[in-house]
Formats: C-alpha cells, sequence, structure tokens
C-alpha cells in the first residue's frame, strides 16, 4: 500500500489533498458508480471541514469564534444592555432586568449568563434608564444617603 492517509497527523495537509486520498482509498475498496464520486468527495471534505473545527457549508464568517457560545448573540454582548431594556443574549427576547427570565427561561444563574457571553461581572443585567430610576427612587426614599458624593458633576451651579 502506497501512502494511506492518516487523519491523526493531517495538520499541514491541505483538505483536498485529504479527500482525495481518502477517496481513492475508498474507490480502491470499493465499487462506486462515477457519477457517486463527487457526493462522496463532498462528503468526506465536508467531514474534514467539520473535523478541523470549520463549518461544512461556505457560511463560514470571520466572526465566528472558536471558543464562543454555539450560536452568535442578537447583538454585541457589550452593547446588550441599552437604556429601555436588556437583550437576551440566549434568545433575543429584551426585558427591562434579566436576572429572572435567565433563570426561570434557560436555567443560567447571572454569573453564568455573565462567563458565558464574557461579560464583566460588574456588569448590571438591567436596562439603563431601569436603574437610573431605581437608584432615582432610592435617593428619594433617602435609601442613597451613604453613596452621597458619588454624583459628582451632575448639577453644575
Ligand atoms: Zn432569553
Amino acid at each position: 500500500m502506497a501512502d494511506q492517509p492518516d487523519v491523526d497527523t493531517f495538520p499541514d495537509a491541505t483538505l483536498i489533498e485529504l479527500t482525495a486520498g481518502v477517496v481513492q482509498s475508498y474507490l480502491n475498496n470499493n465499487q462506486m458508480q462515477p457519477d457517486q464520486v463527487p457526493n462522496l468527495m463532498q462528503e468526506v471534505h465536508d467531514k474534514f471541514t467539520q473535523l478541523q473545527g470549520g463549518t461544512a457549508s461556505a457560511e463560514a464568517s470571520s466572526t465566528a469564534e472558536a471558543t464562543g457560545p454555539q450560536h452568535a448573540p442578537p447583538v454585541k454582548p457589550k452593547n446588550s444592555v441599552r437604556k429601555n431594556d436588556v437583550v437576551c443574549l440566549e434568545c433575543g427576547k429584551t426585558y427591562k432586568t434579566l436576572k429572572r427570565h435567565l433563570r426561570t427561561e434557560h436555567g443560567l444563574e447571572e454569573n453564568d449568563y455573565k462567563a458565558r457571553w464574557d461579560l464583566p461581572a460588574s456588569m448590571k443585567l438591567v436596562a439603563k434608564s431601569y436603574s437610573e430610576q431605581r437608584s432615582q427612587m432610592a435617593k428619594d426614599l433617602g435609601l442613597g444617603e451613604k453613596s452621597a458624593g458619588r454624583g459628582r458633576g451632575r448639577k453644575k451651579a
């Protein structure tokens, strides 16, 4: 037998070479109609592409991250907290606050979710206007006094 393609040692071989090698050795041992060969090649090629961590279809995009979640987020994770709502990166729905939704719909704790989408632990999964409203309410109720002095620059004389 000549050089059999060895799947374990193919870092340098091109997909085409690998595909051709596999298909050829397959044809050496199997009867096949000539018009089935292209399909076989396509199949083998796709399989190798998958093994290499790529996608079999031509859709491979430059934005895909090797270690990211299994689907693309509906918005950039860092932009998911917006003025009036927060986008759930899991399902694309929007909420004022995500915490309860994550738990009930996705079985995720806030921290799991942040780790999953590479979000800073300090990030609040609450619509900006909503959290402002709440801190304003807290202030109105006299709860914000401990943090007084942080609002520097808010009101200019
Ligand atoms: Zn969701």
